[in-house]
């Protein structure tokens, strides 16, 4: 090893960057995958960098890493805590960390290409390497692949990524089919016609609408989707009026949506439009509602023969005891859109980062939620041993069972 990866991750942890301006740690993985050989872009969808590594003939593996970090304090007392600052997006500055843990996947990255080129003599095919910007955005895929990626690059027979977790440190957890749940985020504009509040009769009043509307939405989870199956309809947002004795001309609905798989985000979907709209005509509204889709983050499914050689390829690689189903999980990814667009099969894995005596201390406590920090806490402190490497050894095994 030449790279010292311990000291790259140090340094990520201590310079974490918000989504889309991840200009310095683009740069400096930039700069290694030059290093080692790869032909790399840069500002690739804003701010990704691609680099690829030509050996040969034989499969095309898409390896991808996110790299943006989040407004979080941190408050894991660190001799390495980032004390960082930046501008976000609505002009307030506000604390910037890792607290995703993003810095691990780039610098898990960065030792994997180095063994890769390391052992380049006993594997042959094409390793396209992607340091995807704003993953927290849920945007970053696509900025990268509205590029023209597939059309600029070698199209993938496999993409791969990994995402640590709060897993025992040394594990690592993916499954066959839905591995993290999809997310549509919608804006519902609902028209009424506005008055004096002393004359309803002379409206037609949004604030009923919406409420009518946000119940009728709780019979889709509730009274339409198969109970033994995931989904959620979240309003998270209701905006109408301004004052108690005017009604307001529109009421704006923000929702959160969750499934599992591309059905029941169409049965979902055709749910909350057929209710919205019904609603609307109820109320004698004279304009139809508004639709807009926020972002969409499409349920993150792992091909299953793919998943069943990578399962095998950790197993060598890890010990069969250190590979798990750790179960679905209800956050969203963009990483699938690399494959759907590809139309490639997709495999993403969790890798774990917790310190194992205290996770096995806290599960025999009842207390996992409590004292094990999650992805996105100020707490979120992957350990660097063993957690590098293995994330390291995951990425090569994983791209070795298709390269060699
Ligand atoms: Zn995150
Ligand atoms: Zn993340």
């Amino acid at each position: 090893m030449t790279i010292d990866l311990d000291a790259l991750y140090v340094d990520l942890h201590r310079h974490p960057e918000l989504s889309y301006q991840e200009t310095r740690t683009a740069g400096i993985a930039a700069e290694h995958l030059r290093g080692l050989g790869l032909d790399v872009e840069v500002g690739v969808g804003q701010t990704g960098v691609v680099g690829v590594l030509r050996n040969g003939d034989g499969p095309v593996v898409w390896l991808r890493a996110d790299m943006d970090a989040l407004p979080v304090e941190e408050q894991t007392g660190l001799a390495y805590a980032s004390t960082e600052t930046a501008v976000d997006p609505a002009g307030n500055t506000v604390p910037v960390m890792h607290a995703c843990g993003h810095d691990m996947h780039v610098t898990a990255m960065i030792g994997a290409v180095e063994q890769l080129m390391v052992t380049r003599s006993e594997w042959s095919g094409t390793v396209v390497v992607l340091m995807q910007p704003a993953e927290e955005y849920g945007s970053g895929a696509r900025s990268m692949l509205d590029t023209g990626l597939l059309a600029r690059y070698p199209k993938p027979d496999i993409v791969l990524g990994q995402h640590v977790a709060p897993l025992p440190a040394g594990m690592v957890g993916l499954r066959a089919g839905t591995q993290m749940a999809g997310a549509d985020g919608l804006t519902i504009t609902l028209h009424g016609r506005g008055g004096h509040g002393s004359r309803p009769e002379s409206t037609v009043d949004p604030v009923v609408m919406a409420a009518s509307t946000i119940m009728r939405l709780q019979t889709i989870v509730s009274r339409e989707v198969d109970p033994q199956k995931v989904a959620v309809v979240t309003v998270g947002s209701v905006h109408a009026g301004l004052k108690n004795n005017i009604i307001a001309d529109k009421a704006v609905l923000e929702l959160s949506l969750r499934y599992t798989d591309d059905e029941m985000r169409e049965h979902v979907l055709a749910g909350v439009d057929r209710i919205v709209r019904a609603e609307a005509a109820a109320s004698g509204a004279e304009r139809e509602p508004e639709f807009h889709t926020d972002h969409t983050l499409p349920p993150t499914i792992n091909d299953a023969d793919a998943t069943s050689r990578v399962t095998a390829a950790l197993q060598r690689a890890l010990g069969e005891q250190n590979v798990v189903d750790s179960g679905m999980v209800t956050g969203s990814e963009d990483v699938s859109w690399f494959a759907r667009d590809a139309g490639a099969p997709l495999v993403f894995w969790f890798w774990g980062g917790a310190d194992a005596a205290a996770y096995a201390a806290a599960v025999h406590n009842g207390t996992v939620e409590a004292d094990i920090p999650t992805n996105h806490s100020p707490f979120f402190a992957p350990l660097i041993h063993p957690t590098i490497d293995v994330g390291v050894t995951a990425l090569v095994a994983a791209a070795r069972e298709f390269l060699d």
